[in-house]
């Protein structure tokens, strides 16, 4: 019998394998993924954005572990020999109705204990010089980097001490008892005295198939980007931001560079029909019928008809995407912008209506699931780590360390 059994892949179910390991190295750990490869869906497929933690409720686990999550993932870049880069994002208001709002995210961002700055307009363009801003607040510890690149690490440092990485490994069943869990996938059959959930896009389905009713429904939300002609990429120097939405933090087309000099243009947020729904005729009969089955989506459906509304336009009118977009530069055109490939993120709904804000995590008998790890799960993934074996160790009643 193992110890864990980690289900998924991705910097979730990574850097939680790392912790156990890091404070058990005696622990048997076996992480079970169904791709072929690591960090395919959410971890694969973002901005890359180290982000610091400004959006996020004071004394939520967003904006702690996006701010102690940040210098973790920095440090974790530093020693690993993995390229990033802290350069600073600037968060801009283009017009008056703005001005309120990045007031209110500047209070926010001082009572998250974060060291940013007021620009007025030359400030802003000394640091952009194609945007279109009144003001702006400077992040400067916010940076970039390819979590697919450090998730690889993640791994190595795993597999070297010691612990296994099973691809190819769907899991189909769960049987969870007070002494251990039973763990089926299509090959084989794993036995051990803890599983930890770490499913993203299905963290919903695998606390289910483990007996537990938790009040919530993945809703995939497609994030599609485009990127900027090689020509306009001198447009964008660092992170470009818009004021957000405080209901919705994670809409509002943005400009990223990427580590490796590309430009990213987007994400929007679109609901998908199916749970891996990169593409927009992407469809899946149970996941659709499932999604319209729940109340939450209804109930949500009324309650934000005109954000969703708004952005299924953008997501179908490439002019419409990229007038939005010109807000913040209007420098570019139709032209200037080439579609590339789309992410999907894992948004628990709960059945009332309400967006699951914070991330969630539940513990089980012999097991804890992590049922709402959206963005900045990825910058925050560390502290996710060290949070859900904190939990293990209080449902084991000990510390992990004094286990042996
Ligand atoms: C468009 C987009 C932009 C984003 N931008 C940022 C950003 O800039 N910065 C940031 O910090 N965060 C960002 N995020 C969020 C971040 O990517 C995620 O929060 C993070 O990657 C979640 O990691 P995870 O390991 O929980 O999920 P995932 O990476 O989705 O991993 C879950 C894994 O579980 C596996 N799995 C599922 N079911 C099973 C099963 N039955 N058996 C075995 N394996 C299974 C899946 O195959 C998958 O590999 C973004 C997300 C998206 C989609």
């Amino acid at each position: 019998m193992r110890d864990y059994i980690i289900i998924g892949g991705g910097i979730v179910g990574l850097a939680v394998g790392m912790t156990i390991l890091e404070r058990n190295p005696l622990a048997t750990v076996t992480i079970l993924e169904k791709e072929k490869k690591l960090a395919e869906h959410q971890t694969g497929h973002n901005s890359g954005v180290i982000h610091s933690g400004i959006y996020y409720k004071p004394g939520s686990y967003k904006a702690r572990f996006a701010k102690a999550g940040s210098e973790g993932m920095r440090k974790f870049c530093q020693e690993n020999g993995i390229d990033h880069d802290i350069c600073g994002k600037v968060i801009v208001a283009t017009n008056d109705h703005e001005l309120p709002r990045l007031e209110k995210l500047y209070e926010r961002a001082l009572q998250n204990g974060l060291d940013v700055k007021k620009l007025n307009k030359e400030e802003l363009l000394e640091k952009e010089p194609h945007v279109n801003g009144l003001e702006a607040i400077h992040v400067p510890t916010a940076g970039i980097v390819n979590y697919k690149q450090v998730s690889e690490k993640m791994a190595e440092i795993i597999r070297n001490n010691g612990g296994v990485i099973v691809t190819g490994a769907e899991v189909k069943s769960i049987d969870e008892k007070y002494d251990g869990v039973t763990v089926e996938t299509k090959n084989k059959t794993y036995k051990a005295k803890f599983l930890i959930n770490c499913a993203g896009l299905y963290s919903d389905r695998i606390a289910k198939m483990a007996g537990y009713l938790v009040d919530m429904k993945i809703l995939p939300f497609r994030g599609e980007y485009f990127k900027l002609k090689i020509e306009k990429r001198v447009l964008v120097n660092n992170l470009i931001y818009p004021v957000p939405n405080p209901d919705f933090p994670f809409l509002g087309v943005h400009f990223t560079r990427m580590i490796d000099g590309e430009v990213d243009v987007g994400p929007n947020a679109v609901p998908g029909f199916k749970r891996e729904a990169y593409k927009k005729t992407s469809f899946n009969m149970k996941d659709f019928g499932e999604m319209i089955a729940y109340p939450g989506f209804w109930k949500l459906g009324l309650k934000h008809s005109k954000e969703g509304l708004e952005e299924m336009v953008r997501s179908f009118s490439k002019k419409k995407f990229v007038e939005n977009a010109r807000l913040l530069i209007p420098d570019i055109s139709v032209d200037d912008l080439i579609p590339a490939e789309a992410g999907v993120r894992a948004q628990a709904l709960k059945s009332d209506g309400n967006l699951v804000d914070d991330f969630f995590i539940v513990n089980g008998r012999t097991s804890v699931h992590v049922c709402n790890a959206p963005s900045p799960a990825a910058t925050g993934a560390l502290e996710i780590g060290k949070e859900v074996v904190n939990k293990i160790e209080q449902i084991e009643g000990r510390k992990l360390v004094l286990n042996r």
